[in-house]
């Protein structure tokens, strides 16, 4: 097959809207989706009709507006063309109003509060800069629509909206900076992301024989087997063949969706693998991150593998995340975050390096909350993953320009590229990039972008971005406002750019962010900790947050307060469905297995005493003390955590609520983790009622 030839196919995409669209209504549209200019309701009409008959043609029979609700998963509700004409006549119908507005019934979706399940009406829009997209299924054909998704009073609540918002935010303070720097041509600067997506893949019967992997997408049991990710074999090895016919099934369901999924290769941890697309202007990415999320799921299930998105599905190995990689690139090609061949001359790159370094200062908590949610929990700050202090890493050679600028004024060289020789005569010497990389960095600039570390595996980058857009682009603002008044634009821009680094120096770290070090000299800088999800939500609605997204006008107060109860509410039903699984699991299965295996030593115990002198039989009855001391531990555990469920359940606000979870059910559910693990060494593995660590990550 020719890729050049299917790659889109399944996209209502530029190629198509030309072909289709009377080239008023085309050009029209285009000025919709290019400068946002409002979309008139005849316009509408012609395109959901060309819409309509493109998506009839490849066998669709529905369609549904894709929206993204608080939940961070998407949500849609399907229509069928169908329509019933004159004399009972079937008619396949779709028009400009379907298209551009539904309603699905919001108060089924987490507002927080931000509307009464009486008042359920919401509406979901049209957004015409992400294509509209086919998914084929079991099920058949669908058109899918792009939407955001408000209240009737115009609130946001979903995750694209305030995405969108930022993304016009940072558009016009950046564009009105580089006006100032005489760049008068350009008329818009988009945030280009590419989202990098670790998962991890097992076998699908193997999966489906644990609850705690299906109710919360991770093992909440599990003792670690004799071989972890010790070896290093894994990272980059060979694919194993099912997985390969695996990445070659979404390859090519992800190209027919217009995803350019690039590099695939295997992660560290067993059976962990890596996606990286091409990178897209940050909404359709968004968009994309989610077909690819969702595509790994049902590809995997075809293929008999269970695909896992959550952050930390093993305790032991390395868990998953997801590398957004964001820079900024005009209408007119030029990527603002390219320091070029001499960084030390490029004062517009130094200014918008300035911009991000401050913007990560100020709201460093932000950056953590909007990349966190409870499966991060259990990853950030350990050993594998970024630490929950946000810290950011410039590299050697704008470290070195940047402390030129600060001493004199001026910056006269930048520490060159060095060659690299593999001593092998017919081996090419290679180049070597600027700085090296620094994985341990939350952030770190990695040449032409920066690349926030944190996010989690099975989360929307929308939070993420909405942020990074949003504190860049009032920073910018604040650059703008200055300079619009400097008598000399040259000598304030280099005053500017040391007066910001020397007040916000305290984030820019090119050390290890893994070590103790950094966390004892990140509280000697001042640099806010917040160690988990729960503490770090109160920051949403911080005055200075709600000031900022409120001056871009990117969320309200009562929006941010609506998203922070969300984010409580959120953490706790997560762990108390982590905590109810355990206990069902814990009395069902591990408790009983136990118990029989008792009984396999007691029997034991008897027989031998029946045939030989009693003292021979010490030795297992050492076996069975053993046995019944951590079935003790195991139910004393138990009761702790199914008391503070219970406890938990009957707190109604929703931030202490949360805190309880943290403080109180996290650790019951450790103390209950502990003596199940030790029965799981112990116990006859013809028992164990579950795949244990071994057979699910070795054996895929
Ligand atoms: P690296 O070698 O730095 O990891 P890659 O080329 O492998 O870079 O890219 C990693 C991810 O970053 C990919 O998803 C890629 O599309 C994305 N990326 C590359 N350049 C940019 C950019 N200018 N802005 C945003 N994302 C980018
Ligand atoms: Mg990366």
């Amino acid at each position: 097959m020719d890729l050049t030839q299917y790659f889109g196919s399944n996209t209502f995409n530029d190629t198509v809207m030309r072909e289709r669209l009377p080239l008023a209504v085309y050009k029209a549209l285009k000025k919709t989706i290019e400068n946002g200019e409002e979309l008139d309701s005849e316009i509408a009409d012609t395109v959901a009709n060309a819409m309509k008959q493109w998506a009839l043609e490849r066998g669709a029979t529905h369609f549904t507006h894709w929206f993204q609700p608080m939940t961070g998963v998407t949500a849609e509700k399907h229509d069928s063309f169908l329509a019933v004409g004159e004399k009972g006549r079937v008619l396949m119908e779709f028009s400009g109003k379907e298209l551009i507005k539904g309603e699905p019934d919001a108060s089924s979706f987490p507002s927080g509060g931000l509307r009464g399940t009486f008042e359920a009406r919401g509406y979901t829009v049209w957004d015409c800069t992400s294509p509209a997209f086919l998914r084929e299924d079991a099920s058949g054909v669908t058109l899918c629509i792009p939407t955001a998704f408000c209240s009737y009073t115009g609130e946001a609540l979903d995750k694209k909206t305030p995405l969108l918002r930022s993304m016009e935010a940072i558009d016009k303070q950046a564009t009105r900076l580089l006006h100032l720097f005489g760049k008068k041509d350009v008329k818009h600067v988009e945030v280009c992301v590419g989202a990098e997506q670790e998962y991890f893949l097992i076998d699908r019967e193997k999966y489906l024989k644990r609850d705690d992997l299906i109710f919360t997408g991770r093992t909440l049991f599990g003792a670690k087997p004799p071989k972890g990710q010790e070896m290093d074999d894994h990272y980059f090895g060979t694919i194993k063949e099912r997985v390969s016919l695996f990445m070659h099934e979404l390859n090519e369901e992800l190209w027919k969706l217009g995803i350019h999924a690039k590099t695939q290769h295997n992660e560290a941890a067993p059976a962990q693998h890596e996606l990286a697309p091409i990178f897209s202007t940050v909404n359709i990415e968004t968009d994309h991150n989610q077909l690819v999320m969702e595509c790994m799921k049902k590809i995997a299930a075809r293929h008999g593998l269970a695909c896992l998105l959550h952050e930390k599905p093993f305790a032991g190995v390395n868990g998953s995340g997801k590398h957004n990689n964001w820079s900024l690139v005009t209408d007119q090609g030029e990527n603002l975050m390219k320091p070029g061949k001499k960084p030390h001359e490029n004062m517009q790159f130094l200014l918008f390096l300035a911009a991000v370094i401050k913007a990560t200062d100020e709201h460093a908590q932000l950056i953590r909350m909007s990349a966190s949610c409870p499966g991060n929990d259990q990853r950030l700050g350990g050993a594998e993953a970024p630490p929950s202090i946000v810290s950011i890493f410039i590299g050697e050679q704008l470290e070195d320009i940047l402390a030129q600028l600060i001493k004199s004024g001026k910056a006269t060289s930048s520490i060159e590229r060095e060659k690299l020789t593999f001593g092998v005569s017919y081996i090419p010497y290679i180049k070597k990039d600027a700085n090296d990389r620094n994985r341990t960095s939350p952030f770190a600039f990695t040449g032409n972008k920066f690349e926030l570390r944190m996010v989690g595996s099975s989360m929307s980058i929308a939070d993420a971005n909405t942020v990074l857009n949003s504190i860049v682009a009032d920073t910018l603002a604040e650059f703008a406002t200055e300079l619009e008044k400097a008598k000399d634009f040259d000598s304030a821009v280099v005053s500017l750019i040391c007066k910001t680094i020397n007040e916000h120096k305290r984030v820019i770290f090119d050390g290890n962010g893994y070590s103790k070090e950094w966390l004892e000299e990140a509280a000697r800088r001042g640099l806010p900790n917040k160690e988990s999800y729960v503490d770090a939500i109160e920051c949403l609605t911080y005055t200075d947050t709600i000031n900022m997204f409120e001056r871009q006008g990117v969320l309200s107060k009562a929006e941010l307060e609506a998203r922070a109860e969300i984010s409580y509410e959120l953490y706790s039903k997560t762990i108390n469905i982590e905590a109810r699984t355990m206990i069902e699991m814990a009395s069902r299965k591990f408790i009983p297995a136990a118990v029989k295996h008792a009984k396999l030593i007691a029997d034991t115990i008897n027989a031998v005493t029946a045939a030989l002198d009693e003292t021979e039989a010490d030795n297992t009855r050492e076996m069975l003390g053993e046995c019944l001391e951590l079935l003790g531990d195991a139910r004393r555990a138990l009761k702790r955590l199914n008391d503070n469920v219970n406890t938990a359940a009957r707190i109604t606000d929703e931030q202490e609520k949360a805190h309880y979870f943290r403080d109180y059910v996290v650790r019951a559910m450790r103390d209950l983790r502990e003596p199940i693990d030790s029965l799981e060494l112990l116990v006859d593995a013809d028992l164990w009622p579950v795949p244990t660590y071994g057979e699910m990550i070795f054996e895929v």
